[in-house]
């Protein structure tokens, strides 16, 4: 990390940390260094450690130690897909034999890779309301290694305590992962609340702008770290250099966009809410959220993510959704531009028939940076 950035606030830290002008030519930005290998002076002589790009390339490494410093953590690895850092993670920290626990409102991609890929390699796993600290300790065996939570969570916006959970964790002897996605490092910072691991998909808030697929993790345990570098390499599933600066370009901006992301959230929560055909409003902004004041102590502010049930049932919920304009229908989340998705039949799927499994009348929105009276309207026209 650039030690002249240490004391400086997040929004600095985003735009400067692992980016130094280039030595060469001053270039603001750092390059883009398209390139698999490296020339090194008489055989071993590697120039800044570099020798091959799945093992390490420049423009990943900006924003590995970028995104380090913005967790205030020792180590980010950055990974081709959130789903990719994940795979790194489980199978860097579980042997057969372990058990983890899992949340009951899961994104449907992690449930998968877990029920449906690392099971068949001698892993079991429990599910938990892990915003219910007796129901994660119910879940624990002798044999629990790992406890995820993700906070909010998706697609119900649940909220778990990290410090409480994380404490559980430490006295069972298992480590404590935390799937950041949906808040960002500016709205959390589960490794200060004494999480192990930080997950991001990247492809979300931290790029910001729908244009990239990435992945990553950070920690502050050195030992990890190290494991999870070696199993990096040794799967290769690494983020490419133009992913990479992409990513590091989104998150330039990652404050200001948290910002207008959770201000118009708030407008789209209180227009929902007084809503004759919305049944239900999921944000833990709201005080009657069950997880407000822990979402309060632990978050900067509530984010951009809203989900909400549609009077009239599952038929109901998917014609709101293909009547927005403005609200583009598609999976994933987090760019500026607002997205809309029916979480049963779309990223949820794949939890169909399990404890997992979604309401049919659910409705979730990425509430992005447009003009919020303009969203407010498409809304309105769309829930009729
Ligand atoms: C999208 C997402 C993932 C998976 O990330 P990919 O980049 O799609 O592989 C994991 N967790 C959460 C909360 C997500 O939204």
């Amino acid at each position: 990390m650039n030690d002249h950035l240490s004391g400086q606030r997040f929004e600095t830290v985003a735009i400067h940390a692992g980016q130094e002008p280039d030595p060469v030519t001053g270039a603001v930005v750092p390059p883009i260094h398209q390139v698999s290998t490296y020339k090194q002076d008489g055989v071993g002589g590697l120039r800044g450690g570099y020798e091959y790009s799945r093992s390490a390339n420049p423009t990943r490494t900006a924003l590995e130690e970028n995104l380090a410093a913005l967790e205030g953590g020792g180590r980010g690895l950055a990974f081709a897909s959130g789903l990719a850092a994940e795979d790194c993670l489980l199978r860097t920290v579980l042997s057969p034999g372990d058990h983890l626990v899992i949340p009951n409102d899961a994104y449907g991609g992690t449930f998968r890779l877990i029920a449906k890929v690392v099971e068949r390699w001698g892993v079991s796993w429990s599910v938990a309301d892990t915003g219910d600290p007796a129901s994660v300790r119910e879940a624990l065996r002798p044999e629990t290694r790992l406890i995820w939570v993700e906070t909010p969570s998706n697609p119900l916006l649940g909220i778990t305590d990290i410090a409480l959970i994380a404490d559980l964790a430490r006295t069972a002897g298992a480590r404590l992962v935390v799937d950041n996605t949906f808040a960002s490092p500016y709205l959390q910072q589960p490794l200060a609340l004494g999480a192990d691991v930080v997950v991001h998909s990247t492809t979300k808030y931290l790029g910001g702008h729908s244009d990239v697929v990435g992945g990553a993790l950070v920690t502050s345990d050195a030992a990890l770290a190290e494991e999870l570098a070696f199993h990096q390499n040794a799967m290769g599933a690494v983020a490419g250099p133009f992913d990479a600066w992409l990513v590091m370009r989104g998150i330039k901006t990652l404050a200001v966009r948290m910002d207008r992301h959770s201000a118009n959230a708030a407008r789209v929560v209180e227009a929902l809410q007084a809503h004759r055909r919305v049944s239900r409003v999921y944000y833990p902004g709201l005080p009657s959220h069950p997880g407000h004041e822990t979402a309060a102590k632990q978050m900067r502010d509530f984010g951009g993510m809203v989900s909400f049930q549609v009077v009239g049932g599952e038929s109901a919920a998917v014609e709101v959704c293909n009547r927005t304009r403005l609200f583009t229908l598609g999976e994933s989340l987090g760019g500026v531009e607002s997205l809309i998705e029916h979480p049963g039949r779309m990223t949820h799927a794949s939890v169909s028939g399990s404890a997992l499994e979604v309401p049919g009348d659910l409705v979730r929105l990425s509430v992005g940076i447009e003009a919020v009276d303009d969203l407010l309207a498409d809304l309105t026209q769309a829930l009729g």
